[in-house]
């Protein structure tokens, strides 16, 4: 989560996750292409972004998300 800053910033997770719904909705959206809600401890709020299973991620962003979960 360290480049968020550009993303935008939803106060609460219910107005983060109608935005994730409105666009999982879409029905060519792609399996892989999904998006979740995430709350940001830098900003105090919710950020949108692309989920990514372990399994797409390639190794530094994997060592990424373990530093980001442990901050
Ligand atoms: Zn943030």
């Amino acid at each position: 989560m360290a480049n968020c800053n550009r993303k935008n910033l939803y106060a609460t997770q219910n107005m983060a996750d109608e935005y994730v719904n409105f666009y999982n909705s879409d029905l060519l959206r792609n399996e892989s292409d999904k998006l979740n809600s995430y709350y940001c401890g830098l900003h105090r709020g919710w950020h949108v972004g692309h989920q990514k299973l372990p399994s797409q991620m390639s190794k530094s962003e994997r060592i990424n998300r373990l530093l980001d979960a442990g901050l």
